[in-house]
């Protein structure tokens, strides 16, 4: 019987061997800026809590009086009986903020973007969807029944010669999907050339806007608020587990969209919904982001993330292009990114290592993410100690 084991042992060494083994490390303490690792005082550069919202005192009490109000599990998937006043509220909000008719909560980025693309299109649909997409976007393309014309990363000119390309056989949807900012590198992709491309070749065009809402823009919309064409994205899907703090998706759009998810989206309708707690925090998170502090907060991440990548830059480190709060540290092949992370938390600063298949072969990175409650003065000894180690590799090679 235990040869059935033997194969998973042998896969993990292998990884393991290869600089490639991927291994959990617990926070003994709330997620903010610094935690306790291992009983010490971290600086946690890897975080997705940008803003801070996750300890923030406001979300903290919205949730609290919604459990003691809603209790703590919502009993049953939305279409039963799981749609609670919370869930409800926050749709409403969330597509007031984002300009839309309508808006649907899912209990994840994950969950959304495999239940919106499953849901949506078929077996006469086409989906062009960029090479460096989320893990939830190409899940959700091997989900839906459409073809999946997949485009080189933010080329404008490449996709469009793939549209017209296909444009004489033209029959079902078509829908071009796209993060809003990359996770892994921290660049804004070209809204405004693909709404160009969207209204030239008729299609639908799909934002996933994790790493934006809350952060980019004046006033915080995210990504498309960014690049000037908030009104022209007619799939606005974003999570609430980053910069909002706390846990679930939504997607927000015209109502027959919306409608369509609520009686095809898999990932919807076979789910438990969320604890009512958790869209109240989401609710508050959204007032505190469209309030004079969330843009304090904003300037305040801008702030941290300029101080930061200076210093990197100025020691001659590969950013990737990066102009977000997401900061790569281009590190190549996976036993010095892997070493390299490892010193780090020795010295006390946690931040990931990238390896393949994240991200592409010899593309290996350090990933690091800034927060708006970050100390400038510690982030600038951060990056310092980042040089240092990555300098300290070169000269032993
Ligand atoms: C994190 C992330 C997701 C997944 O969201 P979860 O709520 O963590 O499941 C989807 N898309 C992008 C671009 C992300 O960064």
């Amino acid at each position: 019987m235990n040869d059935l084991l033997a194969d998973y042992r042998n896969d993990l060494a292998a990884l393991e061997a290869k600089g490639m083994r991927r291994v959990l490390r617990t926070i003994e303490s709330a997620p903010a800026a610094h935690v306790r690792m291992n009983d010490r005082d971290t600086l946690l550069l890897s975080s997705n809590n940008y803003l801070g919202l996750a300890t923030h005192p406001q979300l903290i009490a919205a949730a609290s009086a919604a459990m003691a109000r809603f209790g703590v599990g919502s009993s049953g998937s939305r279409l039963l009986s799981g749609s609670l006043t919370p869930h409800r509220d926050f749709e409403e909000e969330i597509a007031a903020f984002k300009g839309t008719e309508a808006a649907l909560l899912f209990n994840c980025g994950y969950a959304a973007n495999t239940g919106i693309l499953q849901g949506l299109f078929n077996e006469d649909d086409i989906i062009f969807s960029d090479a460096l997409n989320h893990a939830s976007i190409i899940d959700g393309c091997r989900l839906s029944s459409a073809r999946t014309i997949v485009y080189p990363h933010a080329d404008v000119a490449a996709l469009e010669e793939l549209l017209a390309a296909e444009w004489p056989n033209r029959h079902g949807k078509w829908v071009i999907v796209t993060d809003g900012v990359f996770s892994m590198d921290g660049v804004i992709a070209p809204l405004a050339e693909l709404v160009r491309l969207k209204e030239k070749y008729d299609a639908l065009l799909m934002v996933d806007d994790a790493h934006g809402t809350g952060v980019l823009g004046a006033t915080g919309r995210g990504s498309a608020e960014f690049c000037g064409c908030a009104s022209a994205i007619d799939l606005q899907m974003g999570t609430l587990g980053k910069a909002l703090g706390g846990a679930g998706a939504y997607l927000a759009a015209a109502r027959p969209l919306i409608d369509t998810l609520i009686n095809r989206s898999r990932s919807f309708i076979f789910s438990t919904s969320l604890p009512p707690a958790v869209p109240a925090a989401a609710s508050a998170a959204l007032r505190i982001v469209a309030s004079p502090e969330g843009a304090d907060l904003r300037a305040r991440l801008a702030e941290n993330r300029q101080r930061f990548t200076a210093r990197l830059q100025m020691a001659g480190l590969d950013l990737l292009g990066s102009t977000t709060q997401i900061v790569p540290i281009l590190t190549h092949d996976p036993q010095p990114t892997i070493a390299a992370a490892s010193a780090l938390l020795a010295a006390g600063i946690c931040l990931q290592g990238v390896r393949p298949p994240t991200v592409p072969v010899g593309r290996c990175r350090l990933r690091a993410t800034v927060m708006a409650t970050h100390d400038p003065v510690e982030l600038e000894a951060a990056a310092e100690k980042i040089i240092a180690i990555l300098k300290g590799q070169e000269g032993a090679e």
